[in-house]
C-alpha cells in the first residue's frame, strides 16, 4: 500500500467561508490553549501532558468551557499535530544530548491556522456527484474534479493559501502497481549539482530551471510595492495577496518540473542510487542557499522515494560523506578535486572524464554495493512483496463519485 495524495480546487461560497475561517480560528485558539496548559503543567507539577490521550481529555475539557464549536474528529486533529510536534521536540533533545548539531525549538504559539484535517472517517465528506463535495457542518461545496482519486481516502485536508485560493486535498490509500520499466534491471546514478541540476550515470545531463532568475525580477518588483504600501491599508492587503500569487506560480513551476523528472526516471531504471546531501546543513552557507532552494533536491528526492516506491523500483541513498567526486570511477584511484575542476582527470590510470559523470558513476557502484550487502537502512523502498493488504478495502477508481 502507498499513500497518494489527490490535490483539488474549491469555491467555497461565502457563507462557507465564514464557517471555514471560524473553524480556522477555533483550531488556533485550541492550539494555544493546550500549549499553554501543557506548559504549566509541567513548570507546576512537573507532569508531562503532551502524549495523544492527555491532549484528547484536555480538548474535551476545554471544548466544554470555552464553548469551541466544530467536528469533533477536527478538534482532535489539532491534538494529534501537537501531540506530534512534541514527539518531534523530544526526539531533537535526544539528538542534542548525543551530540548532534540541531535546534531544540520548543512547539509554538500560532498566530493564524490555515488549514483543517478531517481525519480517518469516511462519513465527514461525501461526493455528491462530479461537481460537489459534502463536507459535515460545512456543508455542498463546489469542486473542480479535474481527474478521479484512486483508492480509499483516508483524510480530508482544507486549506485556503496566502492567495486565497482553496484547496481540498485527500490522503488515499492505494496499492502498488509495478509497471514495466523501460529498461529492466537497468541501474543509474545520479549526481546532483549546481550548475546542472543531475547528472545520470550515462552521461546523461538535466539542466538547470532556473525558474528562480527568470521570475525574480517579478517578485522583486511585487515586493518594492508592497513595501511603498501604507500599513493596514485595503492596496497593502491586495498587494500581499498578488505578491503570494507571484510565489505561487513559482513553487508550481518548479513542482511541475520535480514531479516529471521523477516520473521519468522511475518509469525507466528499476534501480536508482543517489547520494543523501543533508540539505539543511547546505542551505546555511547563504552564497550557496538560494541555488540550493532553487534546485530544491530534497523535494525531488523525497518524489524519487515514493515514486519508486509506486512502481515496484529501489532508491538507495548512499551516505552524504562518501567522497563521489575525488574517486576515479575507472580505477578506483582517489585524489584532490576542487571544485572548479569540472574534468577528473586521473593521475594514475591517465582517464579523462567528466567531473559529474564520475560522480554519477560512483554512486551508482556504491549504491549497488549498500545493496547488495543489505546496508540499505530506512532509506532504501520498493520491497513489494511485504505490501499489507489488509490495511484496507480498495475501492475502485470512481465508485466514491457516487
Ligand atoms: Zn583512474
Amino acid at each position: 500500500m502507498v499513500v497518494k495524495n489527490y490535490k483539488y480546487r474549491i469555491y467555497p461560497t461565502g457563507k462557507q467561508k465564514i464557517r471555514l475561517e471560524k473553524q480556522f480560528e477555533i483550531c488556533k485558539n485550541l492550539h494555544n490553549d493546550l500549549l499553554e496548559i501543557s506548559k504549566e503543567t509541567y513548570t507546576c507539577s512537573g507532569k508531562s501532558v503532551t502524549s495523544r490521550k492527555d491532549l484528547y481529555q484536555v480538548t474535551n475539557i476545554l471544548k466544554e468551557q470555552n464553548g469551541y464549536k466544530g467536528h469533533s474528529q477536527v478538534l482532535q486533529n489539532v491534538a494529534d499535530k501537537l501531540s506530534k510536534s512534541y514527539k518531534a521536540f523530544y526526539q531533537r533533545i535526544k539528538e542534542k544530548q548525543k551530540g548532534k548539531k540541531v535546534k531544540v525549538g520548543y512547539p509554538r504559539f500560532k498566530k493564524r491556522i490555515n488549514s483543517i484535517t478531517y481525519p480517518q472517517n469516511n462519513s465527514c465528506f461525501k461526493f455528491k456527484n462530479q461537481r460537489r463535495l459534502h463536507i459535515t457542518q460545512i456543508g455542498s461545496v463546489p469542486i473542480e474534479l479535474h481527474r478521479i482519486p484512486k483508492g480509499t481516502p483516508k483524510t480530508l485536508t482544507i486549506k485556503k493559501t496566502l492567495s486565497n485560493k482553496w484547496f481540498v486535498s485527500f490522503s488515499c490509500e492505494i496499492e502498488n502497481k509495478p509497471v514495466k520499466h523501460k529498461y529492466p534491471e537497468n541501474k543509474t546514478g545520479i549526481d546532483l549539482g549546481l550548475e546542472n541540476f543531475a547528472t545520470l550515470s550515462d552521461g546523461t545531463v538535466i539542466e538547470n530551471p532556473r525558474f528562480l532568475n527568470k521570475t525574480e525580477k517579478k517578485l522583486k518588483r511585487e515586493h518594492r510595492r508592497l513595501s511603498k504600501k501604507k500599513k493596514r491599508s485595503i492596496n497593502r492587503s491586495k498587494q500581499r495577496v498578488k505578491l503570494a500569487r507571484s510565489y505561487e506560480t513559482l513553487t508550481n513551476q518548479r513542482l511541475d518540473f520535480l514531479h516529471k523528472l521523477s516520473y521519468h526516471l522511475t518509469q525507466q531504471y528499476d534501480f536508482i542510487a543517489i547520494e543523501n546531501l543533508g540539505v539543511s546543513n547546505m542551505v546555511k552557507n547563504h552564497y550557496l542557499a538560494k541555488s540550493i532552494s532553487d534546485a530544491s533536491w530534497s523535494v525531488f528526492t523525497g518524489m524519487l522515494t515514493y515514486k519508486a516506491s509506486s512502481a515496484g523500483g529501489k532508491l538507495v541513498e548512499i551516505d552524504r560523506f562518501y567522497p563521489s567526486s575525488q574517486i576515479c570511477s575507472d580505477c578506483g584511484n582517489k585524489q584532490d578535486m576542487p571544485l572548479s575542476k569540472r574534468i577528473y582527470k586521473c593521475e594514475k590510470c591517465g582517464a579523462k572524464i567528466p567531473r559529474d559523470k564520475n560522480s554519477a558513476i560512483n554512486i551508482l557502484m556504491e549504491g549497488i554495493k549498500e545493496n547488495t550487502a543489505g546496508r540499505v537502512g530506512i532509506h532504501a523502498c520498493g520491497d513489494l512483496t511485504s505490501t499489507d493488504q489488509s490495511a484496507s478495502r480498495v475501492v475502485e477508481a470512481g465508485t466514491i463519485c457516487n
